[in-house]
């Protein structure tokens, strides 16, 4: 399995970055995790526009998500178009969501170019890859997912405030990819999001062989945030995500 980052900047695209998107690659076969802001620009340079197999979403906060909408513009456009429709696996409602920001009307709303199929916990088979979906601890809908592929795993937390189910999700997983948004202060938010630290914590419980520290918001010193994590009490490779980082997992 190979898995590139293709976007890591939390809540909004960084100079550096886009938002949340990752490419997963087994035997030919293409899927993403998450479609934020910026990301189909970037996505671009890894893989023709028109070779993902399969988009799954972990919430639909519009740094997650929104390049549905200029994709379907691709899939739905493009010079040999109709292409084959993508399967999109989202929180239920994602298809109506996602045509109001693109301001479509309902029907057919962005069907022309997804299947829409709406995520509930537990694993399911896309193309070489088996994933679990479970639900972690956010303000709305949201799946962290854990991706095996001939033998190799990896998982992601989408935005999560500390969950238990995210250490499952990351049991002995070869990459974890965790979200770090926050900085360490007196009194964090509950139930949003991690810190560097917390991200450690989950990935020293869950025997994560590779954390990677993503979700990196703009504003924060992500050395700082590096910093934190190496008080999470975790004992393996810890860096932070990278647009374009590359992880071959063989
Ligand atoms: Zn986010
Ligand atoms: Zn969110």
């Amino acid at each position: 399995m190979k898995v590139t980052i293709i976007g890591c900047s939390g809540s909004f695209p960084g100079p550096d970055s886009p938002a949340s998107c990752y490419l997963l690659e087994a035997e030919g076969f293409r899927l993403l995790l998450d479609f934020g802001s910026g990301s189909l620009g970037a996505l671009q340079r890894h893989i023709d526009l028109y070779d993902v197999d399969a988009i799954c979403l972990t919430h639909l906060h519009a740094d997650h998500c929104l390049d549905i909408c200029g994709y379907h513009v691709a899939r739905t456009y493009g010079p040999a178009a109709p292409y084959p429709k993508v399967p999109v696996y989202a929180p239920k409602g994602a298809g109506r969501r996602l045509a109001a920001a693109y301001g479509m009307p309902e029907e057919p709303g962005l069907e022309t170019a997804f299947d829409f199929v709406a995520l509930t916990p537990g694993a399911f088979e896309i193309g070489p890859f088996t994933v679990t979906a479970g639900l972690v601890n956010h303000p709305v809908e949201t799946y962290g997912f854990r991706a095996e592929s001939g033998g190799r795993s990896v998982a992601y937390s989408g935005d999560t405030g500390e969950s238990g189910e995210l250490v499952r999700l990351a049991d002995g997983t070869d990459l974890f990819l965790c979200e770090a948004s926050f900085l360490e202060r007196p009194e964090l938010p509950q139930g949003l999001h991690l810190t560097g630290r917390q991200a450690a914590e989950h990935a020293a419980k869950a025997g994560a062989g590779r954390l990677v520290l993503t979700h990196l918001v703009p504003w924060h010193d992500r050395l700082r945030v590096l910093d934190e994590a190496a008080s999470g009490g975790y004992d393996g490779p810890i860096e932070l995500a990278r647009s374009g980082a590359v992880y071959e997992l063989a």
